[in-house]
């Protein structure tokens, strides 16, 4: 049997919003604290931020009975659109036949899931930040400024759902034992946009990912359902090509020119807006432990922020509160239970989806336009293709498959290993597709 708890959320992004729903229906009491103002009621910038949403964040939507009424705000990819330069777009399948990732704007999806929560009954505190927190006595502390006058709130747990920078990890911090780390990228993301034609319809392929893959950088686009696609371009810091080296409308417009010629027509406002919209930093965030006896837990970005060339940082955040609540189901009234099985599980997923992410920079930014990478992608399809039993690519294991992420490091480890030596096969370009290479591979899968 389980008693009616009273717990603070902190933070209303995503995942914290989703933990709201789960929690509500289990029958707690839950208030919801953000340090910024409601969301809905914020008049929309027009500038639709994009997340792509994958197998691990439906289930977990599923499970809070809201997945259809997101999956109205969402647009299927089912492929990569590659963007080289001097050759026709081409389009790479994500997976199996009506398989897809789903891009959605980051607002909207935020504005639907606080008003579900709210709907169910979870209580939300805009504009009152989070100062400090009573890890032992589960209080929490919020006010103006960091200079005292606090409101003083007591709890029975605190979720701290409040992102990569996130106050209620900073206390615990301050416990002897805890382990951080974090790690800024020298790659940078602003993003651009492409406005809808006159008729609104997209200007791209609008059931495609669009990549224009350029070495060190790269730029993407993704659908929003007005017709408009939001661009994010990928860029080093320093450098020869960098934030830093365009400084000026001049040298925008030549370095879109030069490597975006395609495009960069279509980008709206460009180069003010390459000037107007923020550059921001992209960082992975690592720490141990995640709670503090029964009282204190990390959820979502708080607990491990990753960089986005897998597109599974909320995916990551929301199978945490799918676990969560299967533990809830599971343990009863057991926080300390719960709380002891939630890290313990997914902490090597969340390492092994930082690792993924990190590799997939180079994969997504520099080996997409490679002839060698390109064949390789083409015998692991058509080997998977005709053995599906005994190999998954390490992309559809990770987007649409809900196996843990340290099961898919450790397998596609193993799958790269083969694939490095099918490549080093005399003549593999004419013959990839040979039954002598497909034997070739089983006999090296079987480990003979
Ligand atoms: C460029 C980019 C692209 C991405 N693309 C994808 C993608 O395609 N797919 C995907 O799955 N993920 C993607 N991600 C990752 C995804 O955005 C995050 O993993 C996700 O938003 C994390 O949600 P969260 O609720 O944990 O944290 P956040 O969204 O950061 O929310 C934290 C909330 O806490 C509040 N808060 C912070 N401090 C306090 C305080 N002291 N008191 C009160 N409130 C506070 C904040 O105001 C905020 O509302 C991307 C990230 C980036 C940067």
């Amino acid at each position: 049997m389980q008693h009616s708890k009273n717990i603070a959320i902190v933070g209303t992004g995503l995942v914290g919003s989703l933990l709201a729903l789960h929690l509500r229906k289990k029958g707690h009491n839950i208030t919801v604290f953000d340090r910024r103002p409601d969301v809905r009621t914020v008049e929309f910038s027009g500038r639709s931020i994009n997340l792509a949403m994958s197998n691990r964040g439906w289930k977990a939507l599923r499970e809070a009975g809201i997945e259809e009424k997101v999956r109205e705000l969402a647009i299927p990819l089912y492929q990569r659109a590659m963007h080289v330069n001097n050759s026709p777009v081409y389009f790479q399948k994500y997976g199996q036949e009506g398989e897809a990732i789903y891009s959605i704007s980051r607002g909207v999806l935020n504005r639907k899931m606080i008003d579900l929560a709210e709907a169910a009954g979870a209580e939300f505190r805009f504009e009152e930040k989070v100062w400090d927190v009573d890890l032992a006595e589960a209080k929490l502390y919020t006010g103006e400024s960091e200079k005292g006058n606090w409101q003083e709130y007591n709890f029975d747990l605190i979720f701290g759902a409040d992102g990569a920078f996130s106050r209620v990890r900073h206390k615990m911090q301050r416990q002897s034992r805890f382990n951080y780390s974090q790690h800024f990228v020298d790659v940078g993301y602003k993003e651009l946009r492409i406005a809808a034609n006159a008729d609104g319809s997209h200007k791209l392929d609008k059931n495609s990912f669009h990549i224009w893959p350029r070495g060190r950088f790269m730029l993407i686009a993704m659908p929003n359902l007005d017709g408009s696609f939001t661009c994010t371009l990928f860029l080093p810091f320093e450098g020869e090509h960098s934030f830093e080296t365009i400084s000026s409308e001049a040298k925008a417009e030549k370095f879109f020119s030069e490597f975006f010629p395609d495009i960069k027509d279509e980008i709206y406002n460009l180069t003010s807006d390459f000037f107007k919209n923020p550059t921001s930093a992209l960082v992975t965030v690592k720490c141990f432990p995640w709670t503090y006896y029964d009282k204190i837990a990390l959820v979502g970005d708080a607990a491990h922020a990753v960089v986005p060339f897998y597109g599974q940082g909320m995916n990551a955040g929301f199978e945490d509160i799918s676990e969560l609540s299967r533990l809830e189901t599971e343990f009863g009234d057991d926080w300390e239970q719960i709380f002891a099985n939630y890290q313990a599980l997914r902490k090597p997923n969340a390492d092994a989806i930082a690792e993924l992410s990190h590799r997939n920079f180079l994969e997504m930014s520099s080996k997409t336009a490679d002839q060698k990478f390109l064949l390789r992608k083409k015998i692991e399809k058509h080997f998977a293709e005709k053995h599906p039993e005994s190999w998954l690519p390490v992309y559809s294991r990770v987007t649409f498959s809900e196996s843990p992420y340290a099961e898919a490091l450790e397998l596609g480890d193993k799958q790269a290993a083969i694939m490095d030596k099918v490549m080093k096969l005399p003549g593999i370009e004419e013959k990839w597709n040979t039954a002598e290479v497909e034997q070739e591979i089983l006999k090296l899968l079987s480990g003979s």
